[in-house]
């Protein structure tokens, strides 16, 4: 990161917040976390590692935990042999779980579908067998562009059984993105539908398929599912109905052993940033941080317990927390397919209520959008199945936090901040419920088993009460094996910046709170330098979020003759709040709202009301677009963003403003 004005790269540290929840002893006394588990992985961290990884059932088992000789490149559960699908399926039928329901299903337009462990069974192999008749082997790469149906998750298990590598490709994305991810990866087939439901309506998903693979010389085939009868073209000799590749195959197929280090899938980052990379992740190790976490963050009960994790199949948190962790742990959970207000804004929680929903786990984006159309849309709902709540994707206001605990959780739930990457594979770092007394917009800390410091430039850890920059200073079982195709990106991207301590670093600031908490405080290259002050865009949007008028904000420095940077704001307001919460006075006092909450020097020199920000399609808020904006610049790249036409919005309503 550059550092114009030579100063220390530590963050200032303005926000206090000294809300804590503890622990209900209710909650306590079930809980599948117990503190026991930080003094073992401090202890001996390994034989911590050897001992999570018994929680799933190696066909053969290994003689070294780790080997780091080749860092950055690990090595996890060197010489075991296993097969991810067999342990996400078949082990719970045998173990005489077959009518225990893996997933209950919920179509956009109302349709549903119960799936029980045995019929998960028999679809898997099924798929791995059409797919395998298609010539697809071990290390083959298949492309995935599905909305959230079953069939993606059929796809996904019937890849990893055969020992081929998926590579989902969020159906949101372009032909585009979609050409380019199957290129970098030379998939050899790729899994798609007709159409997909968005906003209640059909909208075509097999024409961006046929536009991509016009170009794309490694694919053979392509499978398409139907989902909205959709008219679509179809080349004989490539594509394949679903119904039709699958026709006439076996649903029993015996699953084959792979090296712990078999690679497992490629996954491309949102793009916050810049140009996507291809994440790889292998199985032993992921596979074993991933039922860990599961089962210990999420407080997992197989036997009662009805999860739901609202992520996309597209996106990291889909792969580990819908299908890997969950169906390793033999959870039973919700997916659904649609938007959280179609038809309703009450959407979600007519689902949590029709299934007894007991875990949910979500983006702040969305908690936001929820403190949006305001609290009487839950209200109207049976919500007292829930007993804990999970964020993750970007640092939770506390606002967002206490409205979430509070509207959502009936001032009852845990509420477990968890943060993490693609390329960590697994949470990272999080309370766990049950032990850790929670404090709303901290992640607080490393899970038992994972190592991270906050540092500085020159990796000093810095003190309780300051910020730096994040950094993992111990390989963890899930971590990435590298980028697909470009090694030396991996090493340059990760590894160089400390590259003499051997720290990777994650791209992300963050702070100590007095306590030694961690809170994360976003990318570091949206840090503002504001009159030689280093300010987190997390803590002036978070102060902005605590107005009551306020439900979402984006803040960025754009610079500024005098002060280096000045801080621009950009706010959407809570549903309910009148025309004058917009007005010239209203705004003068929400800047001085942020003074007061967290410091003159954070008080933005001037704040936009928007109807919307402009996120990933992950519901990440993209800073950088906004910076081009508040310096009148041309809008950078927008192929990562969800809705372009935002940046139009946007660009109008300033220029009518300033
Ligand atoms: P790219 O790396 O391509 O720019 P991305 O970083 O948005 O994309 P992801 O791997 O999906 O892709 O997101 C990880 C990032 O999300 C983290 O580095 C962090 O910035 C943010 N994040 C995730 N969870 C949390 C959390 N609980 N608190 C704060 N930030 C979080
Ligand atoms: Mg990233």
């Amino acid at each position: 990161m550059s550092q114009p004005d030579g100063q220390s790269n530590t963050l200032d540290n303005l926000l206090t917040e000294s809300r804590t929840f503890p622990p209900s002893q209710e909650f306590s006394a079930q809980a599948n976390a117990t503190s026991a588990l930080y003094t073992e992985a401090a202890a001996d961290r390994e034989a911590f590692w050897a001992k999570q990884a018994e929680r799933l059932d190696w066909d053969t088992k290994w003689d070294q935990v780790l080997d780091w000789s080749d860092a950055p490149f690990a090595k996890w559960f060197v010489g075991g042999r296993l097969n991810v699908a067999y342990n996400c399926v078949d082990r719970h039928v045998q173990a005489g779980h077959g009518d225990r329901v893996a997933i209950h299903w919920e179509g956009e337009p109302g349709d549903s579908q119960t799936i029980t462990y045995a019929q998960l069974q028999r679809e898997v192999c099924r798929t791995a067998n059409a797919l395998a008749a298609l010539g697809v082997g071990a290390g083959d790469r298949v492309a995935i562009y599905l909305p959230m149906l079953p069939e993606a998750v059929y796809s996904m298990l019937a890849c990893a059984r055969l020992g081929a590598l998926h590579s989902v490709v969020f159906g949101g994305f372009s032909a585009e993105a979609l050409r380019t991810r199957i290129n970098d990866a030379a998939a050899k087939v790729v899994i798609t539908c007709d159409g997909q439901y968005r906003r209640g309506k059909a909208m075509p998903l097999k024409a961006n398929v046929d536009e991509a693979v016009a170009q794309t010389p490694s694919v053979e085939h392509v499978i398409v599912v139907k989902r909205t009868n959709t008219d679509v073209a179809f080349d004989h000799t490539r594509d394949k109905w679903w119904d039709e590749a699958r026709a006439g195959q076996p649903d029993t197929h015996t699953p084959q052993a792979f090296d712990s280090e078999h690679p497992l899938f490629i996954l491309y980052t949102s793009g916050t940033t810049g140009k996507p990379k291809g994440i790889l992740h292998t199985s032993g190790g992921y596979l074993t941080q991933a039922a860990y976490t599961h089962h210990t963050v999420f407080d997992l009960k197989p036997d009662s317990d009805t999860y739901w994790c609202t992520a996309d199949i597209g996106w990291v948190t889909g792969h580990t927390y819908i299908v890997y962790g969950p169906l390793a742990n033999g959870a039973t959970q919700v997916i659904y397919e649609g938007t959280p207000n179609t038809p309703h804004e009450g959407r979600h929680w007519e689902i949590v209520q029709k299934y007894g929903v007991t875990i949910y786990y979500t983006a702040p984006t969305t908690i936001r959008t929820f403190m949006k159309w305001g609290p009487q849309i839950p209200a109207h709902y049976d919500l007292s199945s829930l007993r804990l709540l999970g964020s993750v994707g970007e640092p939770i206001n506390p606002e967002a936090w206490i409205w979430y605990r509070h509207n959502i959780g009936g001032d009852r739930t845990p509420v477990v901040d968890t943060w993490w990457q693609t390329e960590t594979g697994s949470i990272m770092i999080s309370p766990l419920p049950g032990i850790t007394p929670t404090k709303p917009g901290s992640a607080q800390q490393p899970l038992p088993g994972i190592s991270a410091k906050i540092v500085d430039e020159t990796g000093t850890p810095v003190g309780h009460g300051n910020g730096g920059l994040l950094v993992l200073d111990e390989p963890w079982p899930a971590m990435l094996r590298g980028i697909w195709g470009d090694q030396q990106r991996y090493r340059d991207t990760y590894w160089s910046k400390f590259a003499d301590l051997g720290f990777y670093f994650a791209g992300d600031g963050a702070k100590y709170d007095d306590d030694g908490d961690i809170w994360l405080l976003g990318r570091v290259d949206d840090v503002m330098n504001i009159s030689g002050h280093r300010i987190s865009t997390t803590e002036v949007e978070s102060a902005l979020v605590s107005h009551p008028n306020v439900a979402e904000a984006a803040v960025v420095g754009a610079s500024d003759p005098t002060t280096g940077q000045g801080i621009v704001a950009f706010v959407i307001l809570r549903g309910g709040t009148d025309d004058t919460a917009s007005g010239q006075t209203a705004l003068k006092q929400l800047r001085e709202h942020v003074s007061h909450e967290i410091g003159p020097i954070a008080k933005p020199r001037q704040i936009m009301v928007v109807p919307e920000l402009p996120k990933t399609r992950s519901g990440k808020i993209m800073r950088r677009l906004l910076r081009d904006v508040a310096e009148n610049r041309e809008i950078g790249d927008v192929t990562t963003l969800a809705d372009s036409s935002v940046m139009d919005l946007i660009s109008k309503g300033l220029s009518k403003t300033t």
